[in-house]
């Protein structure tokens, strides 16, 4: 489960958990454990100067967009094509299959914000810019075309949507000189990466977003997400400042059962097992690959440390276009999947893995028996 760092019910978590649980739930009040947790994830990464708690990814990538917006008091968000935010209407342009495909996405010059749900207004979708992953000619003309009137690019640094590939260093550099020249934010959805370091996957960038998105892990295996970055940019939700520009508020956010999970498990996820889970899932993808060329399908890897995603094509994709799957790629993505579910193996349906730390060598070595065998069948296939 990529929310689920320690795998499900981890004794630790569980005990902590339990004992909150006695003496409450939720409480109209701040608690000293969302206070505690806070100051340990803000530990964590030097940009997170103030940190909300929220009830989920979706939520926390909403506050985020809202605070950009709130701070510079303009309208548009950018994204990257493809690249999955949560439900909010304004983090969204596309989702495969049903959204962008080959025939409504537009030009690779101007992608379309292609609504993703039914009934989207319009004016949402002409308040979402598309712009294209790792692109970083086409993703500053874009952007420059809508200049001033961009309150922030949100940018996922492995959005798993767009193929699970990391985020080219010169492209995250140039999307923060646009922002900083342009008085716009840059904001970082680390809602899956989180896991990548103790300090996210941009502890790997020489660059400081203004504000993250985080969730998934840091819930301790629930309900969870946060948001973190600049002190002034979070100001505008501060309940006491007068005005408050963004008023902010959650019954169940920073409940103390959540905290409680969240804090447990993410002091329990410290530089070492991250180092662990990584290398585990470095060693993984070797012998993953390892098996694609001895079974000669048509198969490749994208990920980076603990998840990964094998992609039923030759050479690993670039983009969320070249990810986008051809018939014969998604029957072969089917197959794959049942293939090791019949081994035992669940993974989640893209064809992704997400490692946990109860996992070792020998569930490693598991994993990649079952990807072989799941290559073979594949190989003998007509
Ligand atoms: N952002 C990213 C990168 C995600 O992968 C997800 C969920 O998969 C979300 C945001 C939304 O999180 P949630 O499902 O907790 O609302």
């Amino acid at each position: 489960m990529p929310s689920s760092i320690h795998g499900h019910a981890h004794p630790a978590v569980v005990s902590a958990v339990t004992e909150q649980l006695a003496k409450g739930t939720a409480y109209a009040a701040a608690t000293e454990v969302e206070v505690r947790y806070a100051e340990a994830l803000c530990a964590r990464n030097p940009s997170f100067e103030r940190l909300r708690f929220v009830n989920s990814g979706t939520e926390a990538a909403m506050c985020a967009l809202k605070a950009a917006r709130a701070f510079t008091g303009r309208p548009k968000i950018a994204k990257v094509e493809g690249a999955y935010h949560g439900q909010y209407d304004y983090a969204r342009s596309a989702r495969a299959p049903e959204g962008a495909t080959p025939e409504r996405r537009g030009s690779p010059d101007n992608p379309v914000s292609v609504p993703v749900a039914r009934g989207t207004p319009a004016s949402a979708l002409d308040d979402v810019v598309v712009i294209p992953f790792n692109d970083t000619q086409r993703a500053l003309a874009i952007l420059e075309a809508h200049g001033r009137e961009l309150a922030c690019v949100l940018l996922d640094l492995m959005p798993h949507r767009v193929g699970l590939i990391p985020a080219d260093a010169a492209f995250v550099e140039a999307l923060r000189a646009w922002t900083h020249a342009n008085d716009a934010l840059l904001v970082f959805d680390e809602v899956i990466t989180f896991r990548a370091d103790v300090a996210g996957l941009q502890a790997h960038y020489g660059v400081t977003p203004d504000l993250t998105a985080l969730g998934k892990i840091i819930g301790g295996g629930l309900p969870v997400g946060a948001v973190a970055g600049r002190a002034d940019v979070m100001e505008v939700m501060n309940p006491r400042a007068e005005p408050v520009l963004f008023p902010h508020a959650g019954t169940f956010s920073a409940n103390p059962v959540t905290m409680t999970a969240g804090l447990t498990t993410m002091s329990l996820y410290d530089e070492a097992a991250v180092a662990r889970l990584n290398e585990l899932g470095r060693r993984a993808v070797a012998d993953i690959e390892e098996a694609i060329r001895a079974t000669s399908v048509a198969a490749c890897t994208t990920g980076y440390g603990s998840i990964f995603r094998v992609h039923p094509k030759p050479t690993p994709p670039r983009n969320y276009r070249e990810t986008y799957p051809t018939a014969a790629e998604e029957a072969a993505r089917k197959f794959l999947v049942d293939a090791l579910y019949e081994e035992g193996v669940v993974v989640f349906s893209p064809c992704t893995v997400t490692l946990s730390t109860p996992m070792g060598e020998a569930e490693d070595d598991a994993l990649v028996g079952a990807f072989e065998v799941a290559f073979a069948k594949l190989a003998r296939e007509p």
